[in-house]
Parts: structure tokens; sequence; C-alpha cells
């Protein structure tokens, strides 16, 4: 499979530059020269497949340069061997909504779905090539503990991860902090997440530092992040058995949701992804307005959504201009300058396949409430936010994604149910396990000279 960028498409790339790279130099996304469109009776032959094997399947399509179907088979399966569901994902029910369990692997959320992957990968890509790769990354507290599980002691790996000091959940931090590992480093950061964004995208441009230190990253733009969410959109389209479904999404940097519209444009009958987003609810202006201006980021009780750009985001622009780079090359820069609003004709070309809403504070601890009352279910505020924008705009019996175990936000189930879940007996003793974290202030020249003083 090639790929190429979506701000130059004249040069081509293969599957290793698109997953050790994240980023093209010219600083687009990767997307692939083409995608396998599945017909109903391929599709129905698919029905049938466990998860690790439709996994191979759907993977297998952008990866066969890299890696054989046999061993992606087979680092597939270990990669799910730890997580508490045979099938790696559980569909529910809340009412008349189907819920979309993708948080039972081993820190709670959905991204431990592509990062136990993406650790294996890793592993296979050093046992062919001899280096030494360090690993950086932000997070706003999911990315963070997800990544660390996957990577903790691999050789020749290391793995840095900033978070911004005293603002993430307890759980959060203590499920990254307790981890004893050695090439495992967490860095508080006095500052908020995008301070934190911001130190690793400087990283990332010194190319001397980042040259220097074998530099990598595994944030939500990396496409084999993406593909391996497209699994779980077939998936459990095959288990509903239904002709054509909906997907509501709890939508920060737009990867998850990206991925149901890769599953799509595979040929999966997927009538619209509903993009629910919390108060930061700039893809809600973008998608049912054309208003794509950022404003500042406000903290909720879903912090994994608070975002105001959406970095995925780029990957639609392409796609809705005709994979015409320079076109999107115009647009980022645009956003860049905070002036970009969506074209008409693009706008109505966005909206055959989404449609979105928002759900303030208020209305997600209601959700929370309300869904505990009527059908006994305590949701994660992520969650609920997904559920609220499903019953906003009359989708009731949808999908929606399921994203985070509820026992990860203490605070927002005490606040709405006075009441919060226990984490699975598996993590229960991160609880009173010694953290080990270097805080840091808000300076990259201070975190360069810490990190190489690790590697
Ligand atoms: C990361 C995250 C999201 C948002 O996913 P994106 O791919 O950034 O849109 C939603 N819910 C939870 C619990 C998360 O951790």
């Amino acid at each position: 499979m090639r790929y190429v960028s979506t701000r130059n498409n004249s040069k081509e790339y293969n599957f290793e530059d698109v997953f050790i790279k994240g980023l093209a130099d010219d600083g687009g996304l990767y997307v692939p020269t083409s995608i396998k469109k599945y017909s109903i009776e391929e599709l129905s032959k698919l029905k049938n497949l466990n998860y690790n094997e439709l996994s191979t399947e759907i993977i297998n399509q952008f990866s066969s340069d890299f890696i054989s179907r046999d061993e992606l088979s087979s680092l597939i399966k270990k990669s799910y061997s730890t997580f508490r569901e045979k099938e790696v994902v559980k569909i529910s029910s809340v009412g008349e909504l189907k819920l979309l369990e993708l948080f039972h692997g081993p820190t709670l959320a959905f991204k431990d779905i592509a990062m136990q992957f993406i650790g294996n990968l890793y592993e296979y890509y050093l046992s062919k090539n001899d280096k030494k790769i360090n690993i950086i990354v932000a997070t706003s507290g999911d990315t963070g503990a997800a990544a660390i599980d996957a990577i903790k002691g691999k050789s020749n790996l290391n793995i840095f991860v900033l978070h911004p000091n005293n603002r993430i959940s307890s759980v959060q931090r203590k499920i990254m902090t307790t981890v004893e590992e050695t090439n495992v480093f967490n860095i508080a950061i006095d500052g908020n997440f995008d301070d934190c964004q911001n130190i690793v995208k400087e990283m990332f441009s010194d190319l001397d530092f980042s040259k220097s230190i074998n530099m990598s990253g595994v944030n939500s733009i990396n496409w084999a992040r993406i593909i391996t969410q497209a699994v779980y959109y077939f998936y459990s389209y095959f288990k509903l058995e239904k002709d054509i479904v909906s997907f509501s999404v709890p939508t920060g940097n737009f990867g998850d949701v990206f991925a149901g519209y890769l599953a799509k444009k595979m040929g999966l009958p997927i009538d619209k992804l509903i993009v629910a987003t919390n108060e930061n609810d700039i893809l809600h202006r973008a998608i049912s307005k054309g208003d794509y201006v950022s404003k500042e980021v406000k903290e909720t009780i879903s912090p994994s959504m608070d975002i105001q750009l959406a970095s995925n985001f780029e990957r639609l622009i392409y796609y809705i201009n005709n994979s015409d780079s320079e076109i999107t090359a115009n647009i980022m820069n645009k956003i860049k300058q905070n002036s970009y609003h969506i074209e008409k004709n693009n706008l109505d070309k966005i909206q055959k396949d989404f449609i979105s809403e928002t759900c303030n504070e208020r209305e997600t601890l209601e959700i929370i409430k309300k869904k505990y009352e009527e059908n006994n279910i305590v949701l994660d505020p992520h969650t609920a936010v997904g559920v609220g924008a499903a019953g906003k705009l009359f989708f009731n019996d949808c999908i929606v994604l399921s994203t985070a175990h509820p026992c990860k936000f203490p605070d927002a189930t005490i606040n709405a149910i006075n009441k919060h879940e226990k984490l699975p007996k598996e993590l229960q003793h991160v609880i009173d396990k010694e953290e080990n974290f270097k805080v840091l202030n808000n300076n990259v020249k201070e975190i360069k000279n810490f990190i190489e003083s690790k590697v």
C-alpha cells in the first residue's frame, strides 16, 4: 500500500514511514492512495469472523508491505490477550440504544484497542531494525495511560509522557505513574494540556533533537491507530444484523469518528456518523454550520474531549476536496490563521456522512443521572455526551461508542448520582501504590535536558 501526505500528494511513502513517523515532513497527515471497498457479498463473508480475525482482515488491507498476514494475525492475538472481554469489545443496551463498550483493555479506555496493537508493532519493527526508539507523547489522561501500558518493558523502546500537573483525574494519573518498568518516564508539566502538546510539537520540529534521539509519536493522527479503530465499526455492524446503522461518537481529535468514516469508505453500510462534542464544540459548529473558528479550550468533566483544533479533521478536508493536496494545504493555512469557514458545497458533502450535536456540563450530568435511574447503568462522562447527542438528534436506535469505563471519572459520577464505580480488580492495586513522576516547568529546554539525561 502506498501513502501520500494530505499537503503534497506527489511524493509516496510506505507503511513503515507512515507508522514510524506519524506526521509527514510537510506537516500533513498520511492517507492511503487507494482504499479497498468491500461489496455486500464480500462483507457477508466477513460476518462471522471473530474480533481478531476481523482485525487481521481489515488491517492487512493497509499494512501488507510491512508485515505478512500470518505475522499480523499472531501480533493481533497477542495484543488482545490481556483484554477482560474475550471478544475485545462488548455490545450492551441502554433502552433502544446500543452501547459499543470499548473500555475492556488494560487502562479502561478505547485507546487501548489501537495502542496495544501499536506497542507490538514497534516491537516487530525493532526485531528487524537495530535501533532504539524514544516515544514522546502529550496526554490529557487516556492516551498516556494506554501508551505506557503498551510500551512498558519492551526492549529498545523508551516512553516519555507529558501530562498537565494536577489537571487529570487521580485515577488517570495513578494508572500511568504506578508503573514500575524502567523504560517509562512520566513528566508532569506546570501548565495545561495545550502546553504539553506544544512542547511535544516543538521537540518534533527541532530535527537535530528529534533525529538524535530517534523520536517517535503515538498520538491520534497515527494512521495505524485509525485502521485499528475501523475494525470495531465492522464488528458491531455485523453483530447487530441490520441493513444499515448510525454511530454516535464522543469526539475530541476526530480520530475515532474518522475511523468510522474510513469504514464507510470501505463499503460498510453506515447511515450517519454523529459527531458528539462537549462544550469545546468547534466540530459541532463546523459540521452544523461551517464555522471552523477555534476558541479558548474549556476544562470539562469529559477531559479527553477538551480539544479545540481536531488534528484528524485534516484528513476529512482532504477527502471532501477530492484528494487535492494543494487545496488542503491552503485550507490548513487558513485554519492556522483561525479564519476558516467551510464552503457551502463542501459542507453539503460533509453533511451527507456526518451530523453533530453538543452537550454542556449540565446536560452531561443529567444524562448520567437519567440513564442510571431508567436503565440502572453508569455511564462515564464521555459516553454520556455520545448518548446525549444521539438523544437530541432523535437517533434513538443508533450505536453509541462507549469510550471509557466510568470508574476512571469518579468526580463526574459522584456529582451526577452520588456514586462512583469500582476499578476492575486487575487495576485496584494502583490506588495505594507509590507514584513516580517528575514535575517540570513549562519550558522546552528543561524537558529536552531531562529526556537527554535518560536516553
Ligand atoms: C480520546 C478520547 C475520546 C476522543 O477521541 P478522539 O479520537 O480524540 O476523537 C473520547 N472519549 C475518551 C474516553 C477518550 O479517551
